[in-house]
């Protein structure tokens, strides 16, 4: 349900809204736009004599029932689209955010050279893997504690924000002492403790969608880490599984257009997992930024063919290097833009 307030109510006016709805055991998120706030009561159940209860506040200009599943991801909760700002980067503005980096970080030197080439590029945010799903228990699981000191150094030494992946409740405290963003991988994109739990960490998720899931299961993650109090989720396509393989996955293009109808979060396009192969990743690219991506998270590396995760899909900086003018070119011509690359 949602409580709009009447143009210019004061603030005394909604925290007597918020402190019966607190009174009643629901919870009240605030959105508050240039004109008015709105107030959403999540929470169950609603019983039916709230909507004439809540009419009759002063202040409160319309009580609405939501009937899409989930709330707070959804237009009528939050009518401005979000944007996230850490430090000087925003994501969800005008400005399509690119964020690149390895599949793992794998050593110091390799992630401090990737951080350097990518900022040079004009990426704004580091990715790299320090706690790793693998499909196989023998292959590199990622360097742990060591990995997440490896990307605070890089985000010194270049002022890049980072992002990495978090696959536990347990590891959130600890990954939360490093990360600007937390990653919830494809595979864990239905763990709800663990949504639970970044939920409660109060920085940013960027919440991958499932290998198998719907667009409404995905908003309903989300759902799960905003529900904590956390209004800070990015969501990012990064293919589903199909019957299709000459592809590692099938980039679903049109999850962009379509989330974005039912969402104000931004939503990015991981065209590296998609393709699987870096042959085909420019044109994922690029076709992300088209259909209305907010950005882009790319695997790039110094030596993809040396990589101990995702070396085929990876390009390295050369190739990396020449895509960033080609995604300005699209950015422009869809009405945005990519942020200019810092001199070196
Ligand atoms: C990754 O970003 O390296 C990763 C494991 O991605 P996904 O969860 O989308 O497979
Ligand atoms: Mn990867």
């Amino acid at each position: 349900m949602i409580i709009v307030m009447k143009t210019g109510s004061n603030q005394d006016l909604v925290k007597t809204v918020v402190a019966r709805i607190e009174e009643l055991g629901l919870r009240a998120h605030l959105s508050s736009g240039e004109e008015r706030t709105i107030i959403g009561v999540v929470g169950l159940p609603l019983p039916p004599s709230l909507d004439d209860m809540f009419a009759a506040f002063t202040g409160v200009e319309q009580v609405v029932r939501v009937t899409k599943k989930f709330k707070l991801a959804s237009w009528d909760f939050h009518p401005q689209k979000t944007v996230i700002q850490l430090g000087n980067v925003a994501i969800g503005g005008d400005e399509v955010t690119i964020i690149a980096g390895p599949c793992s970080v794998e050593s110091r030197d390799q992630t401090l050279e990737s951080a350097r080439a990518v900022a040079a590029a004009g990426a704004t945010i580091l990715r790299g893997g320090a706690y790793k799903p693998r499909t196989s228990p023998y292959e590199f699981r990622g360097l742990g504690e060591r990995g997440l000191e490896i990307l605070a150094t890089a985000r010194e030494e270049t002022g890049l924000r980072i992002i990495t992946e978090v696959m536990t409740p347990s590891d959130v405290d600890l990954v939360g002492q490093y990360t600007d963003i937390f990653q919830i991988g494809a595979r864990n994109s239905q763990n709800y403790l663990l949504l639970e739990e970044v939920g409660k960490a109060g920085k940013p998720v960027m919440l991958k969608r499932g290998l198998s899931m719907l667009v409404e299961e995905w908003l309903l993650a989300a759902e799960y880490v905003m529900a904590q109090g956390n209004p800070d989720v990015i969501l990012c396509e990064r293919g589903i599984r199909t019957f299709e393989n000459a592809t590692r996955n099938t980039l679903d293009v049109s999850a962009v257009p379509v989330v974005q109808g039912f969402s104000h979060l931004p939503v990015f396009v991981d065209p590296s997992h998609a393709a699987g192969k870096r042959a085909f990743v420019p044109a994922l690219s690029l076709a992300g930024i088209a259909a209305g991506a907010d950005g882009l998270m790319l695997e790039v590396h110094p030596t993809p063919d040396h990589a101990l995760s995702d070396g085929a899909q990876s390009l390295d900086f050369a190739e990396f290097d020449a895509l960033m003018p080609r995604l300005a070119a699209v950015a422009q011509a869809v009405g945005r833009s990519l942020p200019v690359p810092a001199l070196n």
